[in-house]
């Protein structure tokens, strides 16, 4: 088989000795390139000397494209220092978070308590209450500890949740790698707020979009960034285009992967256009025929933002970069509690929401090491094979009520959360 990324040293006339990263040239589809990891996923410049002097690299540039810009300046080759930080050979990363919505007016007129406490930055603690009828159980309280990568209490603002959990997967996207963000939790524990938001209060769609804007043209110096959206959904095993509703998209595999074939790609030049875009494709979204004026709870809404550019590459050739950010609003979980493999089997024939399911089923093996994630099992983790698992970053937000009357959903969708952590604290115990 070719070579798929090699380290290349080389000396060149009028430059120091250098190190290059060649990258495989024609690209690999062959995620599971133990080097292209490396290269790919892992590498971050420490430093990088031209003749003179030494630099330290700006720890936000990942190898490749500090390598392109440091060879613009001297003019030819420049010898590269990069170590593996956060993603090592790591491959999957996955970072957990939990926001706590504030407490809605139903809840405070049901004098309903308050069963979440945001302790710090990271810690969330579960108080069970006794149920108000049950004399016998009355005094009985229970609490549980859970540790996440941040939890945000309900004060914290779009912009806080964003930054914490987005912004890096963001840069990311603009280095030539996947990503996918979730927002999980019950039916109104708040995934929708988070994700789209308000016009007053964007979410993180708009946010991340916003972002990848100014990231964009504060490297102004390639000027070539080409941003493409898509917003579809998947209701009932059903794909269909938000940005121009019509007859349901069928999923084909092609070279570049799953593919939803007459998908809308919205050539995307600015963040205005994109707040309305977003709201007017949200009114696209299926709602439960019992339920009139409320967007499904069982529908998933996909947002890709898909940039594509062109570097060079060590021998000067350009080649072409793209890199994929999803961002899921999923269904509500209240009907698809299980973590374990047993429950979700058992639960696979009932009229549960097949791809959050399938969803679970993923995390799980992917938790578990296996060499085979069932991607193929729905419509949802098909769509997000490039984007879930191998080299991508992944990003769970947990959203849940701070109410005892949702007591039963938010311990459910917390747990859920801790187990997703585990997909990194396992493959970082392999290494
Ligand atoms: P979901 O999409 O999970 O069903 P929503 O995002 O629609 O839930 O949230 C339910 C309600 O709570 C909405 O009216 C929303 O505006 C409000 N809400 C949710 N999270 C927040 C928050 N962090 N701050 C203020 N209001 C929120
Ligand atoms: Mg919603």
């Amino acid at each position: 088989p070719p070579e798929k990324a090699v380290m290349r040293e080389n000396t060149m006339p009028n430059t120091t000795i250098t190190r290059t990263f060649v990258l495989p040239q024609p690209p690999s589809n062959d995620n599971d390139d133990a080097k292209e990891n490396v290269i790919m996923g892992a590498d971050r410049i420490v430093a990088f000397s031209c003749p003179r002097k030494t630099m330290k690299a700006n720890n936000n540039v990942l190898a490749s494209q500090s390598a392109s810009v440091a060879r613009k300046l001297s003019m030819g080759p420049v010898r590269v220092e990069a170590v593996s930080e956060k993603h090592g050979k790591l491959g999957s990363r996955i970072l957990v978070f939990v926001r706590v919505r504030p407490m809605n007016k139903k809840e405070k007129e049901a004098a309903s308590r308050c069963c979440v406490r945001v302790v710090n930055r990271r810690d969330v603690y579960l108080t069970e209450f006794a149920i108000e009828n049950d004399y016998l159980r009355l005094n009985r309280l229970r609490g549980r500890h859970f540790t996440f990568d941040a939890a945000f209490p309900d004060s914290a603002s779009q912009q806080e949740v964003y930054s914490t959990s987005t912004s890096e997967l963001v840069e990311a996207v603009l280095q030539g790698r996947n990503g996918s963000v979730f927002c999980y939790g019950a039916t109104g524990a708040g995934k929708t707020y988070t994700m789209l938001g308000t016009v007053e209060n964007p979410g993180v769609m708009v946010l991340a979009i916003k972002d990848l804007f100014s990231k964009i043209k504060q490297r102004s110096c390639d000027g070539n960034h080409v941003v493409h959206l898509s917003y579809l959904e998947v209701y009932n095993e059903t794909v269909r285009d938000l940005l121009s509703p019509g007859r349901p998209l069928v999923l084909r595999e092609d070279k570049q992967g799953i593919v939803a074939a007459g998908l809308t790609q919205y050539r995307a030049y600015s963040t205005d256009e994109v707040m309305a875009l977003l709201q007017q494709g949200n009114q696209n979204r299926t709602t439960e025929p019992t339920r009139a004026n409320e967007t499904s709870s069982r529908s998933h809404a996909i947002l890709q933002v898909v940039v594509e550019y062109r570097v060079r590459d060590a021998a000067m050739n350009i080649i072409n970069r793209v890199g994929k950010l999803s961002l899921i609003d999923l269904a509500g979980s209240e009907r698809a509690l299980a973590t374990d493999q047993r429950t979700l089997r058992s639960l696979e024939g009932a009229n549960i929401n097949r791809s959050l399911l399938a969803l679970s089923s993923c995390i799980n093996a992917l938790v578990e090491g296996k060499k085979h994630i069932p991607y193929r099992n729905s419509k949802l983790t098909q769509l997000l094979k490039d984007s879930l698992g191998g080299t991508c970053n992944t990003v769970m937000i947990a959203n849940i009520s701070p109410s005892n009357l949702s007591f039963g959903e938010t311990q459910n969708t917390v747990h859920w959360a801790d187990r997703a952590k585990e997909i990194r604290a396992k493959v970082s115990d392999a290494n």
